[in-house]
């Protein structure tokens, strides 16, 4: 396969963020109150972990939006909207960061662009430092074939560390269900890593609820859920899950790896 022909063509998604005005930036979101400290920081998310634990999602979005205002914002891989569109409900105009590794399918970014088209956010589309031809040149080609968590460090957890410095707290949309190593993710906790708060509203809903939500709200979905995928990142590292397996599955597949890094 030829680079041009690649399914995450960087050239296309360049073209596809600059058409769109989508900003992709190596500094800080702006942000207009003061930032926390990080004994503070921790000691709300203790709090709040304990008290928002079986509230709505909505519920936590509000308190996180209340809590932190612009030193908040969503992430998102545009598997879907729920989470961008949950929480423009109480905050219209927040910042949604999204990785765009340069490997992306490009069903994952006509999400993205959907998105940034229809929904009241701000899309913050993030690039890593090195296009996948420098790091190619720097590290040998398809180095998610031979290292992906050296792959993953320099395309998605270094850009989501630039991403993430103007802000206090940030929103996932990790669900328990997904897989066993997410199984006790908290509604609300400290990043320890980080020094933020992080932030999980759909933590405890199940696939029937993203469903019902998406139906409801005729949110921006991947159409790659139709063709089989159970879960969608870079598409080196995906594959089609395959019957009784969990949605996860079909990431990293031929390796022991469940977690891109970001939110270990
Ligand atoms: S998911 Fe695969 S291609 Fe994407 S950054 Fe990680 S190792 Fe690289």
């Amino acid at each position: 396969m030829s680079a041009r022909s690649e399914p995450g063509d960087p050239v296309s998604a360049l073209v596809s963020a600059v058409g769109l005005g989508l900003v992709d930036t190596s500094v800080p979101a702006p942000a207009g109150s003061a930032r926390r400290d990080p004994t503070e920081l921790r000691e709300l998310a203790e709090r709040a972990g304990r008290e928002l634990e079986g509230a709505p999602a909505l519920e936590i979005a509000r308190w996180a939006v209340e809590t932190f205002g612009d030193r908040f914002c969503v992430t998102s891989s545009m598997a879907d909207a729920v989470l961008a569109h949950l929480v423009s409900r109480v905050a219209p105009g927040v910042d949604v960061v999204f990785l765009d590794t340069g490997l992306h399918f490009p069903e994952t970014l006509a999400v993205r662009d959907e998105v940034a088209r229809r929904l009241p956010v701000n899309v913050r589309s993030i690039r890593p430092r090195l296009t996948v031809g420098q790091q190619d040149g720097e590290y040998g080609p398809r180095l998610f074939n031979k290292s992906p968590d050296e792959c993953c460090q320099l395309r998605k957890v270094e850009p989501l560390e630039r991403a993430l410095a103007g802000y206090d707290a940030w929103a996932a949309g990790l669900r328990r269900e997904e897989s066993p190593t997410r199984a006790n993710t908290p509604v609300v906790t400290f990043d320890a890593r980080r020094g933020k708060v992080k932030v999980n509203p759909i933590a405890a809903w199940t696939q029937a609820d993203v469903d019902a939500y998406i139906a409801r709200w005729n949110v921006p979905v991947n159409e790659l859920f139709r063709r089989g995928y159970g879960s969608i990142g870079c598409w080196p590292c995906t594959r089609r899950t395959r019957a009784g397996e969990d949605p996860r599955a079909g990431r990293w597949a031929m390796f022991e790896k469940t977690e891109c890094g970001l939110h270990l």
